[in-house]
C-alpha cells in the first residue's frame, strides 16, 4: 500500500552534513500494524516526514498504491492526503494553541468543502467518540486539556477525513505510563474497529506490545532488523538493569 525503495536523506550544507536516513526500504501492507523502535536521533520523524511527501528524499521513492509521491497530479496527491494522514509528535505544539477544539476538528472538512455544515458537526461528533472524549470538551482549547486529552484531540483530527493510513510520530513519549498505555490500547482498538493500516515511531519500549505490533529497529538513519514486540521489551529491560547496576 505504501512503500519506499531505499530512501535516503542528508541534512546540512557541505560542512558538516547528518545522513539522517541512510537506504530505508519499508512497505506497509493493508491492515498491518508496524513501529519502528530507535534511539532519539535515529531518523524516525525524518521518515515520517519522506513518507507524508513534507520532505524530499535525496535517493529512493515513496510509493502509494504504486504511484511515486512525486510523480502524482493534483487529484492523486489530495486523495492521498486524505488517506493518509499523521498525527505530530508532541500534541501540545501540534495542536493550534487558539483554536477550540470542535473548530481545530472541523477545520480539515471545511478545507475538504465534502460536506454540509450538520454533517460537518455529525463528523466532529462522531471522532470526539472514537476517541472516547465527551462532546463538551470541544468547547475548550487545547490548554485546557490534559496531555492525555490533547493526543486524543491530535488523533481525531487525523481521524475527521476518514483516513486508511495513520502514520503517528512517538505518539506516548510526553505522557506517564499509565496515560501512554491508555492512548497505545486506543489506537489499538481504533485500528481493529475502523480497520485503519498503522505506522507508529517511537522509543517506548511498551508501545509495540500494546499495539501488538512487529519491530523494526533504526539505528543512525538505516533499518537493522526486526524484532518481536516481546523482544524489543526484553532489550529496553536489559539496558534498563545495566544502568542501574551502576554503582552510586
Ligand atoms: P528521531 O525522530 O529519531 O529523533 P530525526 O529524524 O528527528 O530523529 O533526526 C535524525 C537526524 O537528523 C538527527 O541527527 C537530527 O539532528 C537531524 N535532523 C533532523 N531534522 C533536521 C533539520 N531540519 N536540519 C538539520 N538536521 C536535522
Ligand atoms: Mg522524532
Amino acid at each position: 500500500m505504501l512503500r519506499t525503495t531505499a530512501l535516503s536523506h542528508t541534512f546540512g550544507g557541505h560542512k558538516r552534513p547528518v545522513r539522517a536516513l541512510d537506504g530505508v526500504c519499508l512497505t506497509l501492507a493493508p491492515g498491518e500494524v508496524r513501529c519502528v523502535a530507535g534511539s532519539s536521533g535515529s531518523g524516525k520523524s525524518t521518515l515520517l516526514r519522506c513518507l507524508l511527501g513534507l520532505l524530499q528524499p535525496d535517493e529512493g521513492e515513496v510509493l502509494w498504491r504504486d504511484v511515486p509521491l512525486h510523480t502524482m497530479n493534483r487529484g492523486q496527491r489530495l486523495a492521498f492526503r486524505q488517506a493518509v494522514q499523521p498525527v505530530m509528535q508532541d500534541p501540545a505544539s501540534s495542536l493550534a494553541p487558539r483554536m477550540r477544539v470542535r473548530t481545530q476538528l472541523r477545520e480539515p472538512l471545511r478545507i475538504q468543502r465534502s460536506c454540509s455544515r450538520d454533517q460537518e458537526d455529525k463528523r466532529v461528533d462522531e471522532a470526539l467518540e472514537q476517541v472516547g472524549l465527551e462532546r463538551a470538551l470541544g468547547r475548550r482549547f487545547p490548554h485546557q486539556l490534559s496531555g492525555g486529552q490533547q493526543q486524543r484531540v491530535a488523533i481525531a483530527r487525523a481521524l475527521i477525513v476518514q483516513p486508511t493510513v495513520l502514520l503517528v510520530d512517538e505518539p506516548t513519549s510526553a505522557l506517564d505510563a499509565v496515560v501512554a498505555m491508555q492512548i497505545a490500547l486506543l489506537l489499538r482498538d481504533l485500528v481493529e474497529r475502523l480497520g485503519l493500516t498503522l505506522l507508529a515511531v517511537t522509543h517506548d519500549p511498551t508501545l509495540p506490545h500494546h499495539l501488538g505490533a512487529t519491530v523494526d529497529q533504526m539505528a543512525a538513519g538505516r533499518l537493522v532488523g526486526q524484532v518481536s514486540a516481546a523482544q524489543w521489551l526484553a532489550q529496553a529491560r536489559a539496558a534498563w538493569q545495566g544502568l542501574r547496576a551502576i554503582p552510586e
